[in-house]
C-alpha cells in the first residue's frame, strides 16, 4: 500500500490550476478540493443576501447561516459546490460572482470559516486541494506543493474561451481586467495573501499541453508516494 500525501496546487487565476488538479486525483485516486469554490460560494451568498461583508458583525451572522458541502455528481463525474443545498457550482463561475470574490476572500473571518474546513478535508490526506494559499497557510506540511504560472495573455485566452461558451456577451477586456484585479487583490491583502511557498515547485504552463503538465506533475507526486 502506498502512502497518501497532500498536494496543494496554488498560483495565478486562471492558470490551469483546477484542470490540473482535478486530473491528477484521478490518476492517483485521490479527493479533488477546489476551495476557490467555496469562497465563489460564500461570495454567492453575501450577493443574494446583500450582506455588507466590510462589517464584522454582518459577516460573523451571514457565516452562521451557511452551510457549505461538496457532492459527486455522477453524470459530470465531478464533485460539485452546495451552498445550503443548492447545487451553485455552474453559477459561482459567473463574472458577477468573479468581480467581488477577491474582496469576500480577503475578510479574515471569510478564511477563518473557510480554511478550518479545509483543514478538515485533508486530515485522512489523499487529497489534491488547489487555491492560493493552501500550500502557504491550509496545508503548510504538505508532501508535495506545486505554484502554477502562465503568461497573462495565455492566461486572458483560455478564460476568455471558458466563459464565452456559456455567455457570449462576455468581452476579453472584462476577463482581462478581472484577471487583472483578482490577482492583484488575491497577492497584496493582509490575511494569508497569493505567494509561492518557499518549497513549492514552480509549474509555468505557457508552452504546455495537458498532457505534458499532468505527466510532470505525475512524475513530481510519484516520487513523493514512493
Ligand atoms: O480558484 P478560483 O479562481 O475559483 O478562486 C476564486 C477566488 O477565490 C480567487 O480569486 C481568490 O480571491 C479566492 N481564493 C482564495 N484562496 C483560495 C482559493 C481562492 O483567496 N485558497
Amino acid at each position: 500500500m502506498h502512502k497518501k500525501i497532500i498536494i496543494t496546487i496554488d498560483g495565478w487565476s486562471s492558470c490551469g490550476k483546477s484542470t490540473l488538479a482535478k486530473q491528477l486525483a484521478k490518476e492517483l485516486n485521490y479527493v479533488y478540493i477546489d476551495s476557490g469554490a467555496m469562497y465563489r460560494a460564500i461570495t454567492l451568498y453575501f450577493l443574494r443576501n446583500h450582506v455588507d461583508w466590510t462589517k464584522h458583525k454582518a459577516v460573523d451572522e451571514a457565516l452562521k447561516e451557511i452551510t457549505l458541502d461538496f457532492r459527486y455528481n455522477e453524470h459530470s463525474n465531478q464533485s460539485e459546490m452546495y451552498l445550503n443545498d443548492e447545487n451553485v457550482e455552474y453559477v459561482i463561475r459567473d463574472l458577477v460572482v468573479a468581480e467581488k470574490v477577491s474582496d469576500v476572500a480577503a475578510v479574515r473571518e471569510v478564511r477563518q470559516f473557510a480554511v478550518a474546513q479545509q483543514q478538515k478535508m485533508g486530515e485522512k490526506k489523499g487529497i489534491v486541494m488547489d487555491g492560493r494559499d493552501i500550500g502557504t497557510v491550509v496545508f503548510p506540511k504538505a508532501a508535495l506543493k506545486i505554484f502554477m504560472t502562465a503568461d497573462n495573455a495565455i492566461r486572458v485566452e483560455r478564460r476568455f474561451k471558458e466563459l464565452f461558451e456559456k455567455n457570449p456577451n462576455v468581452t476579453i477586456e472584462e476577463v482581462k481586467n478581472n484577471l487583472e484585479m483578482r490577482d492583484y487583490i488575491d497577492s497584496h491583502r493582509e490575511v494569508s495573501p497569493l505567494r509561492q511557498a518557499d518549497d513549492a515547485i514552480v509549474l509555468d504552463n505557457t508552452n504546455l499541453t495537458m498532457k505534458q503538465q499532468l505527466e510532470i506533475a505525475l512524475r513530481w507526486a510519484k516520487e513523493k508516494i514512493g
